[in-house]
């Protein structure tokens, strides 16, 4: 009785230890995983908190990292990078419409989804473009259609496209919502041949890899121009816009996940994830 208590407690004891160094192993591990990710403000006097639009609020993980997005995003446009600046370089972005919520939430869950996570590259996700438009679940920025004014020195797109191109990035994302029967109204991934050829081989791996729609124009730059997709493309940047059907100003069933996926897709086109 007393030699099987003895080794009851021993038992008891090696289990205790193993789970203590395991603990200690796993928040080593997750230590490790962290160090890889930074943020920083990319562009001022966009902040607001996005908590006060209650999609995004109700919507957005409750991570820790989640949580100090939020926190920055009330001093400006909050850019997540994952990874430790070696190529391939992808840019995630999403919030040019305030009101398109679908995209934002679904960047915000891949924030949260590549924490931690092994990758090959780097990944730079901007989330929100414009925290106080989304706070307030307003379209414009200042009077502004964003994706019109790209080309326009001092704005916020403009102050993206131009961080992009210093960081060299080689595959950019823009991620909206668009409306039942609007422009293009349809689940889709809208890229240009010209001058970026690369753009189209995008769009066509995410159309494929998603079942959305492949929207394809001759030349950036003349049905949207200003757009972050085309003067990306004229700048040399590979983009795409990838859209997902929404009313604006809230979040249709399933167009958070079709958005994460067009993400997904994205990362897996120059095998990232
Ligand atoms: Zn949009």
């Amino acid at each position: 009785m007393k030699n099987e208590r003895i080794i009851l407690f021993s038992l008891i004891f090696c289990f205790t230890a193993i789970i203590g160094i395991g603990g200690v192993l796993s928040s080593d591990t997750v230590q490790a995983a962290e160090s890889t990710v930074s943020m920083n403000v990319i562009v001022s006097g966009t902040g607001g908190d996005v908590t006060n639009n209650p999609y995004i609020k109700n919507n957005i993980p409750s991570s820790d990292l989640a949580n100090q997005v939020v926190e920055m995003a009330k001093n400006g446009t909050p850019m997540v990078v994952f990874g430790d600046g070696s190529g391939p370089k992808t840019m995630i972005i999403a919030g040019v419409h305030g009101n398109e919520l679908s995209a934002q939430i679904a960047a915000m869950k891949m924030i949260d989804y590549l924490n931690g996570k092994q990758i090959k590259g780097t990944v730079y996700i901007v989330p929100f473009v414009a925290p106080s438009i989304t706070a307030q679940n307003e379209r414009n920025w200042n009077g502004q259609n964003l994706n019109s004014v790209a080309n326009v020195a001092g704005t916020p797109t403009n102050q993206i496209v131009n961080k992009a191109k210093e960081l060299k990035i080689v595959v950019l994302g823009d991620f909206h919502s668009t409306q039942p029967g609007g422009d293009p109204g349809k689940y889709s991934a809208l890229c240009s041949k010209a001058p970026t050829y690369e753009s189209y081989n995008i769009a066509n791996y995410v159309s494929k890899q998603t079942g959305c729609k492949l929207i394809i124009y001759p030349k950036a730059g003349k049905k949207y121009p200003g757009a972050v997709e085309d003067i990306s493309n004229l700048a040399g940047i590979p983009a795409v816009t990838c859209e997902v059907v929404s009313p604006h100003g809230t979040v249709a069933t399933g167009s958070v996940d079709n958005s994460f996926n067009q993400m997904i897709a994205l990362l897996k086109y120059k095998g990232v994830i």
